[in-house]
């Protein structure tokens, strides 16, 4: 028999993708990690996993105890996924600009979900800041601990990418990845994924894709953390240097605007079967833009973070996408009676 002993097992492992149009566009082989196919599906299954083991490990909670965090919203469905298969209960912090569809996983995975105000990291109130605190006050009555996740900030997170998807990338490819182009939320996949194929390769070139109204492509670019527009993606587009991001430093930096991002992850649907959530499309073009830099003939790696249908209600909805003076793929406006 062949099985996983339970959920945790099941994290990982994701199958790699050949992205078949951005690798005719670019004469490169660009290639996608399904992370949509983690079992509550998306890449921040793993965030969750690292962080759960770190605070088991670190004693800081045992079985029956409290795992708390602030989250755009997959970081979240994770832990409640994984927190149950470990025996852990999950109260969950997330700005209420996230979409309806993560609000709700969170919720029918059975963890407490708090909706705050979105307002800057500045703020007390940011959620970041109001899960810590919920942590700290959880701590004083529950018996079995209640602990802070911190994604942000606890390296656990990095130093898990390193040690296992960074590998996995390296052994799917036999060794023959030329770059590794993300998206920043917390800085755990880029930095972890960049500190385990720069310790297996000296070549490999890492390229940071950013959205705007994030801070990093001016920081990486200009030494200032500088941010200007807006981006309907979620779960990226950070403002300062997290500790997963100490040290680290990409080789290029691109900045992919949702005009680029948005059309992308329509493209996909159509030209590749992939339903995916408006990060994977600023991925993507990261990929895209980092295979051009290097030339054709090259091996690029990039995330496939989670799937379109998380953002049904947003990236696959006519009037938001015109409410945000987005192009509205035919096939997807009710008129549309052509096979696509
Ligand atoms: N894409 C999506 C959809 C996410 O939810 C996140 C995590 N917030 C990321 C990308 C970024 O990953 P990381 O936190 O490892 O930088």
């Amino acid at each position: 028999m062949v099985y996983s002993e339970n959920l945790i097992h099941a994290v990982g492992n994701t199958p790699l993708i050949k992205l078949r149009r951005a690798s005719e566009e670019t004469g490169c082989t660009i290639l996608g990690k399904a992370e949509f196919m983690n079992p509550a599906q998306s890449v921040k299954d793993r965030a969750a996993l690292f962080l759960i083991e770190d605070a088991l490990e670190r004693g800081a909670i045992q079985r029956g105890g409290v795992i708390v965090e602030g989250t755009a919203g997959n970081t979240g469905i994770g832990l409640a996924a994984l927190g149950s298969a470990f025996g852990l209960r999950t109260v969950i912090v997330m700005p209420d600009t996230q979409s309806i569809e993560k609000k709700d996983a969170v919720r029918a995975l059975g963890a407490k979900l708090v909706e705050v105000p979105a307002v800057p990291y500045a703020n007390p109130n940011n959620y970041v800041h109001y899960s810590r605190r919920l942590a700290e006050a959880l701590a004083k009555t529950e018996s079995k601990g209640a602990v802070w996740a911190n994604q942000f900030d606890n390296v656990a997170n990095r130093d898990g990418h390193a040690r296992t998807t960074a590998e996995e990338i390296w052994q799917q490819t036999g060794g023959k990845v030329d770059g590794f182009a993300s998206a920043v939320g917390t800085g755990g996949t880029l930095a972890g994924i960049a500190l385990g194929l720069r310790s297996r390769s000296a070549s490999v070139k890492i390229a940071l894709a950013d959205p705007p109204g994030a801070s990093l492509y001016s920081y990486y670019t200009r030494g200032v953390l500088e941010a200007h527009g807006s981006s309907i993606t979620e779960g990226i587009g950070q403002s300062r240097i997290t500790r997963n991001l100490e040290g680290f430093s990409p080789d290029f930096s691109f900045e992919i605007p949702d005009t680029d991002s948005i059309p992308l992850v329509h493209r996909l649907v159509v030209e590749e079967g992939l339903c995916l959530g408006g990060s994977s499309g600023v991925n993507i073009a990261g990929a895209v833009a980092l295979a051009r830099s290097l030339g054709p003939g090259h091996v690029v790696v990039t995330m496939l973070c989670d799937s379109g249908t998380r953002y049904q209600s947003k990236l696959f909805n006519p009037s938001f996408l015109a409410s945000k003076d987005l192009p509205v793929p035919a096939w997807l406006s009710a008129e549309d009676v052509s096979v696509p």
